[in-house]
């Protein structure tokens, strides 16, 4: 078959914030840059971003980025690299800076100076008073930063191709990466795009599970393709389950609701969060809100008919303040729950959020495996954002820390791309192995199948996943997952494409994102059954304690064998000294 073939200097798979930020760099380096996603740009899952962007600026009240650090290592539960976390909080204040002058429309205070709220983990001085430390646009922040970058890219000359779908990496026999296969969605003609670098950025997996905050499209698909290409995944077993999704249906009420002054209420109305963290209340981090809240349910102390979830009280606060710093969330509550929240509390209960795990990199963006004497690069292959590991997330991620994330590394890796195309300026030719396995995969789906749907398998993959490997963890029922997915793997063999009368391409689509959720699903279970230790969003009811002296270790999966290597965490910092990991109460 003639596939048709275009040539760039850089393949960019990803629209998001993580790839328009380094798109940006290298476009307006004179780099020719194909930025590939499966929707258009400004409907990437960056633009639901709510609540905003961690930055030391010190607008409301006092703050540096070395305090920003410290928040980050605990967040994390020392699982974080802590070089890569110095970096981003250092580049912090100067990223936001350089979004502002790029057109995003901050929030402001009365003296005109940066809007910033109080988020979760956020603390003054290593561990003190609460810090507000989180610039937002309203409750829209990811979509004032999205439009802005996507805006900037046109005027750059960054090359789009809108709606096209990256099936897999292509791979010289040594490994390196030399570009990838992708298919027009609309004609279903697949094309090769060829690439001195590819960098993916292509998002998180939260449609693993059933309940979940994440778009439809957050199907994991770069990590699949890097599972394929043989490179392992960081970290999996730590998936953060958002504390307020609307009960029973995902959506998120940003943590920008606790920041300004709401608070959660059990069924006897009392504030159970004093319980659980004395000090830093409804405003202590993730993982420790959404098991107090599990907690709560669990001890028969949940709301509703059912008692099944807890209620977040915003009514307090007012109709002035909710329109001015929470319009969007007074607008979803409207339309989804049908009331204002201005007048009524809200039911939630915790919603899985994000992929704390992920490609591992190093700062720069390079993807990075293991060798015998330490690591290596893998030659033209470069991550970021959520499917990327760095890892500055650790165990759990501090509310704010994404928007960080993906602008800060975004731009290291196009800095570092940048460098690496004065030094390899020619394309290596192309090999049809390669590009023959990324076509096996599509031809795959031409046919139709017999037995079960995509649909149906989907739906058990996200089910599975929410019973066996959910907020609390115990042996029997991770390994009891693991099995499940396993067998589910076995009769994708006989996967039937949704009933059209003939095969449409979002219909193969979707068969293809159904692979990357079984396989990312294996992964998630296996890497959580292994570790017998509760840390940041991992939690183990039979291993309850943190376990550093034999657990201070990332996971790294391999699809191989469903294999699990582990590496040490960089416990060292760049200039300033290790935060030893201590014992972590809010
Ligand atoms: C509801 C919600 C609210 C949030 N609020 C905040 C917040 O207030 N602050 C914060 O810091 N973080 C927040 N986060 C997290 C943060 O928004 C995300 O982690 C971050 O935006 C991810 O950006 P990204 O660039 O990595 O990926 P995304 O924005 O998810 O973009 C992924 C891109 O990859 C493309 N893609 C994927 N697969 C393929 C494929 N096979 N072929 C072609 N293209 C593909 C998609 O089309 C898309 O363009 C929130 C998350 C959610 C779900």
């Amino acid at each position: 078959m003639n596939i048709a073939q275009r040539k760039f200097d850089v393949l960019v798979i990803g629209a998001g914030g993580g790839g328009l930020r380094s798109a940006l760099q290298l476009s307006q380096a004179d780099a020719k840059v194909a930025v590939v996603s499966k929707v258009f740009p400004t409907r990437s899952h960056t633009v639901a971003a709510q609540g905003g962007m961690n930055a030391a600026l010190a607008n409301v009240s006092p703050d540096n980025w070395h305090w920003h650090m410290f928040d980050t290592v605990k967040g994390s539960d020392y699982l974080g690299d802590q070089d890569a976390i110095e970096y981003m909080c250092r580049a912090a204040s100067h990223l936001v800076y350089e979004l502002e002058h790029q057109g995003v429309p901050f929030s402001r205070l009365d003296n005109g100076k940066i809007y910033q709220r109080p988020f979760g983990g956020q603390s003054q001085n290593f561990g003190g008073d609460q810090a507000a430390r989180t610039c937002a646009a309203a409750d829209r922040t990811g979509h004032a930063i999205l439009h802005s970058l996507y805006q900037q890219n046109i005027r750059a000359k960054t090359h789009f191709f809108d709606e096209f779908f990256a099936i897999d990496l292509i791979r010289a026999e040594d490994g390196m990466i030399l570009g990838a296969l992708v298919l027009e969605i609309e004609t279903g003609e697949p094309l090769i795009i060829e690439a001195k670098t590819t960098l993916l950025a292509t998002g998180g997996v939260g449609q693993l599970f059933r309940t979940n905050t994440n778009a439809h499209i957050n199907t994991g698909d770069g990590l699949g393709m890097a599972l394929r290409a043989g490179i392992p995944l960081e970290d999996m077993e730590f998936f953060q389950f958002h504390p307020t999704g609307i009960a029973g249906r995902g959506m998120l009420i940003t943590e920008g609701a606790r920041g300004e002054g709401g608070f959660l209420v059990n069924k006897d109305g009392e504030r159970f969060m004093e319980r659980y963290a004395p000090h830093a209340k409804d405003l202590a981090s993730r993982d420790v809100v959404s098991r107090a809240i599990s907690t709560e349910v669990r001890e028969g102390r949940g709301c509703g008919e059912n008692a099944d979830h807890v209620m977040l009280k915003l009514d307090h606060l007012g109709k002035e303040v909710l329109s001015k710093r929470l319009p969007g969330i007074s607008a979803m509550v409207q339309t989804f729950l049908g009331f204002d929240p201005a007048e009524q509390a809200i039911p939630v209960f915790p919603t899985a959020h994000y992929t704390m795990g992920g490609i591992p990199t190093d700062r720069y963006g390079q993807v990075v495996v293991p060798v015998e004497q330490g690591e290596e690069s893998v030659q033209g292959l470069y991550a970021v954002g959520e499917c990327a590991c760095v890892s500055v997330h650790g165990a759990n991620r501090l509310g704010g820390n994404s928007l960080l994330d993906i602008v800060v590394f975004g731009r290291a890796a196009g800095n570092h791309i940048i460098d690496y195309l004065k030094d390899n300026r020619y394309h290596r030719p192309l090999v049809s192995d390669g590009i023959d396995m990324a076509m096996q995969r599509l031809a795959r789906w031409d046919k139709k199948g017999k037995g079960e749907s995509v649909a149906k398998m989907k739906d058990e993959v996200q089910t599975t996943m929410e019973k066996y490997c959910g907020v609390f963890r115990t042996q029997d029922v991770l390994d009891e997952g693991v099995k499940k997915i396993m067998e589910l793997e076995q009769r994708m063999a006989d996967v039937r494409l949704q009933d059209h009368s003939k095969i449409f391409n979002t219909a193969r689509i979707e068969a293809l994102e159904l692979e990357n959720l079984v396989d990312l699903a294996l992964a998630t279970v296996s890497s959580a059954a292994a570790r017998t230790e509760s840390r940041g969003a991992h939690s183990r009811i039979d291993y309850p304690d943190r376990n550093d002296a034999h657990w201070l270790k990332h996971s790294l999966y391999y699809k191989e064998n469903n294999r699990i290597e582990y590496k040490p965490v960089r416990l060292k910092a760049m200039t300033v000294d290790t935060f030893p990991p201590k014992e972590r109460v809010y």
